[in-house]
């Protein structure tokens, strides 16, 4: 089991999905379970300053997320939103949501039932979040950090922005994380936060390859 939290644009879900195609292990995006909410909420026409009305949107939404590295599953309702919940409203709207005290349980909840449930068939999972080493799995044995300049972070989400065909400037990108950032750790509810026994790795200077060398090492021990 390898909790790999961070801030967004570290490279933290391509770090993620190849670690664990290296290492046979079952892969889960907490992001995109928090992306999924959000976009259930955008689409009842729920504000998502709203927290009860959020809460209740969470209670029945019906959404799947899949646990393979290779194309994982990401479906609400019927449909494939795996690109929807990358789209720009997802992401201005997804702190508050996930800010939602009510809405943060209910997800850690079926995190947790996921992650018992991979790591008894495949042996092994790298969970990718915020809160993965602090509060949802707190005594997984590999902890990791990731973390980058703000620059870098802005300039690797207008990358993949534009790769997406999303139109994106990397003096927005910069603007959209540094306000993720702010609410994201400063939010009553499990605030981003490195755990105390995490593996600190600054990814400013370093490709997703060397990156992911160092993390197999490290989980191989
Ligand atoms: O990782 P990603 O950028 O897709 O996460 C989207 C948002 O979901 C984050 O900005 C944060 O607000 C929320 N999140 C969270 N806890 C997690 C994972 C994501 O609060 N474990």
């Amino acid at each position: 089991m390898v909790a790999l939290d961070g801030p967004s644009g570290t490279g933290k879900t391509t770090v993620a999905r190849k670690l664990a195609q290296r290492l046979g292990a079952g892969y889960l995006d907490t992001g995109a379970m928090y992306r999924m909410v959000t976009l259930a909420v955008l689409r009842a026409g729920v504000d998502p300053a709203d927290a009860e009305a959020v809460a209740r949107v969470a209670d029945t939404a019906d959404f799947g997320i899949g646990t393979s590295p290779d194309r994982p599953e990401i479906r609400l309702g019927a449909d494939d939103v795996a690109a929807d919940i990358r789209g720009p409203e997802v992401t201005k709207a997804v702190s508050p949501v996930s800010a939602v005290p009510h809405v943060r349980e209910l997800l850690v909840a079926r995190q947790r039932r996921i992650i018992d449930d991979v790591v008894g068939h495949r042996g092994g999972i790298v969970v990718e979040g915020r809160d993965i080493g602090t509060v949802v799995v707190p005594d997984s044995p590999l902890k990791v950090y990731l973390t980058a300049s703000a620059d870098v972070r802005a300039s690797r989400r207008s990358t993949q922005d534009t790769a997406a065909g999303r139109k994106s400037s990397v003096a927005d990108a910069l603007a959209s994380v540094e306000r993720r950032d702010h609410l994201d750790s400063t939010r009553a509810a499990s605030p981003l936060r490195e755990a105390d026994d995490a593996v600190h790795v600054d990814t400013s200077e370093l490709s997703i390859d060397q990156v992911i060398v160092a993390l197999s090492e490290l989980a191989s021990h």
